[in-house]
């Protein structure tokens, strides 16, 4: 399937400022400024939740969550699948859900190594479908590397929906299947994004100030 239409946030575009919504107090120095508002992150997930059922039609699958920061993306993603069934009379399957562990991030850059940290066993994928969830896509190496390790498995499908895909020049090309918003090249933090196992306590996905980075450096 080559990717459906996303929100697209242009370069030029700042979000809002930090006294417009609610953000715990002791973040609120150290941000830049609402990127994306809580409330715009659910109602887009409700649509992916529709796109996705809809797709995935009559047949059971697997979801897979990419730790850390796809947590809260998978949550919200399976309560509206699950609220999507609720009310489709014709649309309704059973899943099931795994975790793997990721990490490529130090700081607010990219290692260049990935490093997988299974949480499951993987010999669930084969003949299934499965659906990856991922918080976001940046180069895009994470998801080659995942899926060539999941390929080997032998799943029936994959689909990879990820909330977030950023704009970036050093960009592997790698497109997810599914996508919440593509964002300019800015470190954000949020939603279970984090800075140095920070921020993932905030609900809006925020840009993180050079104070916040100070702040919570390691
Ligand atoms: P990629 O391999 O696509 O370059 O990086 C993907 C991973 O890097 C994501 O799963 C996430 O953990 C991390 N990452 C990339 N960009 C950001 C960002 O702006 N903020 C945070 N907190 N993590 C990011």
């Amino acid at each position: 399937m080559t990717r459906k239409s996303c929100i697209v946030l242009p370069d030029d575009y700042k979000g809002y400022d930090v006294d417009y919504f609610c953000v715990p107090h002791h973040y609120e120095d150290s941000l830049d400024s609402i990127l994306i508002p809580s409330g715009l992150i659910q109602d887009r997930i409700e649509q992916l939740a529709r796109d996705i059922a809809v797709e995935l039609g009559k047949e059971p699958f697997a979801v897979l969550c990419v730790l850390k920061g796809g947590y809260k993306f998978l949550a919200d993603l399976l309560e509206k699948i699950k609220q999507y069934y609720r009310f489709s009379s014709e649309n309704s399957v059973p899943f099931s859900v795994y975790f793997i562990r990721l990490q490529n991030y130090e700081d607010n850059h990219s290692t260049g190594k990935v490093k997988v940290m299974r949480v499951d066993g993987l010999s669930f994928l084969q003949n299934k479908n499965v659906l990856v969830v991922e918080d976001i896509v940046d180069t895009g190496k994470t998801m080659q590397v995942l899926l060539e390790i999941l390929e080997k498995k032998q799943p029936k499908s994959i689909k990879v929906a990820s909330l977030l895909v950023k704009r970036t020049s050093s960009s592997s090309g790698f497109q997810p299947d599914y996508v919440g918003f593509e964002i300019p090249d800015r470190f954000i933090v949020g939603y279970a994004l984090d800075y140095n196992e920070y921020f993932r306590d905030l609900n809006h996905v925020c840009v993180i100030s050079e104070h916040g980075k100070q702040k919570y450096s390691n």
